[in-house]
């Protein structure tokens, strides 16, 4: 079996095929890694190898994981990629550096308020529900600008962008498409004087796909650390 040290090999030359592909930067997409369900021992070796962002989908296994490795924290940028109910918000605001998954108002007034005064200000993202399936979080593409524009006027928060989780489909065409809409609402909030540099959408099995419609940010799991 690949060690984690291995799979960031592939991940990172996979993402930097996909820029050169595309034509873009070859450090204009971050990794994300997408730590859920692993153990903080697997983050260690993930960070042994170079790798920095994390993303966690519920609140308090991630906290168990920055406790665990807060000898190592100021190395370490722990993102949410999950739901947030606000009864979490402020654990959240205390320990977390990114939120991508703001898609209510009040969650992002309740993170807002709860930032701790010493930490700088928390960095997040509105998820948008680009695939409009009820079962999904995220705020409705129409309803994003609204969204977008009442979050960057919060004081301890700073929007950087949005993240999109488009419906998974076998069909590589219709996966294109959806994937080209996020971005497409991506440039339209940069042209309505958003100050945005933050896509955040592709995952282990679409990431070249996003990458060529010009995610900044893909959010792997699976490729780096294995099944779930
Ligand atoms: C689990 C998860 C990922 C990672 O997915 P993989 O297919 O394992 O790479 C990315 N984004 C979100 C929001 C997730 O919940």
């Amino acid at each position: 079996m690949a060690t984690i040290t291995e799979n960031l090999q592939s991940v990172r030359s996979r993402i930097s095929q996909a820029c050169s592909a595309a034509q873009r930067p070859a450090d204009a997409v971050t990794l994300l890694a997408v730590s859920k369900t692993f153990p903080a021992e697997a983050v260690k070796q993930a960070h042994a190898a170079g790798q920095r962002a994390f993303g966690e989908n519920y609140v308090q296994e991630a906290v168990d994981k920055i406790t665990a490795l807060a000898d190592l924290r100021s190395t370490l940028q722990w993102h949410l990629i999950g739901p947030l109910q606000s009864n979490k918000t402020r654990v959240v605001a205390e320990q977390f550096d990114w939120v991508q998954s703001v898609d209510r108002l009040k969650i992002a007034e309740r993170l807002s308020e709860q930032r701790p005064a010493h930490l700088p200000p928390l960095q997040v993202l509105v998820q948008v529900n680009s695939s409009g399936e009820d079962s999904k979080s995220g705020v409705p593409p129409e309803q994003a600008l609204a969204l977008c524009e009442a979050v960057a006027a919060l004081p301890r928060l700073q929007l950087r962008g949005i993240m999109a989780l488009p419906a998974p489909t076998p069909d590589p065409e219709a996966q294109r498409r959806a994937l080209a809409t996020v971005c497409a609402l991506f440039h339209n909030l940069r042209g309505r004087g958003l100050s945005l540099d933050t896509l955040s959408m592709g995952m282990s099995g679409d990431l070249e796909a996003a990458i060529v419609e010009g995610s900044t940010m893909v959010r792997v799991g699976t490729a780096l650390f294995g099944h779930r």
